[in-house]
């Protein structure tokens, strides 16, 4: 479904991913893993569209995507999660989510994403007069998750959806990851949260310094003596 061959981005000149290939079947959930600056987010802002890649392709469903402004990535169904969540702060959570729907004229399909969005985190349906900027480091999360869903992708990409949630929440978002894919949601999960990622996803690919050092099944790469050392603390 989403085809990454060999690319290239760089920064002013300095490479920050290199000659990556990286696949994505349909309903599949694929982390992306890799110590700080290794290049995990670099390859999710250039499938995005957020940045341009120097040499290699993207294609989605078929069709090369590299290339295409961001909001034309959007609007085949790929759907991204930053880092920063770039929420609008100052907006209501119901606002932020209504603007995640601007993508879809019709009226009548923004009922269908917004139920669904309060099914996986009914703490929102109980927010949604709040303003964004007021709501805790895990409920942005949630509200961030929420606004892409809004669009109705057929691909979610996550940028370390658990990074800095307190625990309890933190399992909450992998649960309502793995809700999104058996809603019929493909997912590329960035994380360095290896081991929980591993519980619920197919495949990893394990990123260093821009390159691809490992990839294989869930399994192959728990089980892998190097990175049981170096990301597993075993
Ligand atoms: P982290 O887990 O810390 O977010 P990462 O694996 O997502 O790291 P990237 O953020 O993709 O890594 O960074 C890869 C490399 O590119 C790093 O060396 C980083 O310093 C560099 N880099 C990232 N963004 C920029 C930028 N806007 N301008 C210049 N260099 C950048």
């Amino acid at each position: 479904m989403l085809e990454v061959s060999s690319l290239t981005t760089a920064y002013d000149g300095l490479i920050a991913i290199s000659d990556i290939s990286v696949t994505v079947a349909e309903g599949e959930i694929v982390v992306v893993a890799g110590a700080n600056g290794a290049g995990k987010s670099t390859l999710l802002k250039t499938i995005s569209g957020m940045e341009k890649a120097r040499s290699g392709t993207v294609s989605f469903a078929g069709e090369t995507i590299s290339g295409l402004p961001g909001h034309e990535i959007t609007k085949r169904g790929v759907a991204y999660v930053p880092e920063n969540k770039r929420l609008f702060p100052r907006l209501s959570v119901s606002d932020n989510l209504r603007l995640g729907s601007y993508l879809h004229r019709a009226k009548a399909d923004r009922e269908q994403p917004l139920e669904q969005v309060f099914a996986l985190f009914p703490r929102l349906k109980e927010r949604l007069p709040q303003r964004a900027a007021t709501l805790s480091g895990g409920e942005q999360q949630m509200l961030a998750i929420g606004r892409a869903l809004m669009t109705r992708p057929r691909i979610l990409m996550l940028d370390e959806p658990s990074q800095g949630i307190m625990p309890k929440l933190v399992d909450e978002i992998f649960a309502a990851v793995e809700t999104i894919r058996k809603a019929g949601v493909t997912v590329l999960l960035v994380e360095q949260r290896l081991a929980e990622s591993l519980e619920i996803a197919d495949r990893a690919y394990v990123l260093q310094t821009g390159r691809v050092i490992l990839s294989g099944t869930a399994a192959e790469v728990r089980d892998n003596p190097d990175i049981r050392r170096a990301y597993l603390g075993m």
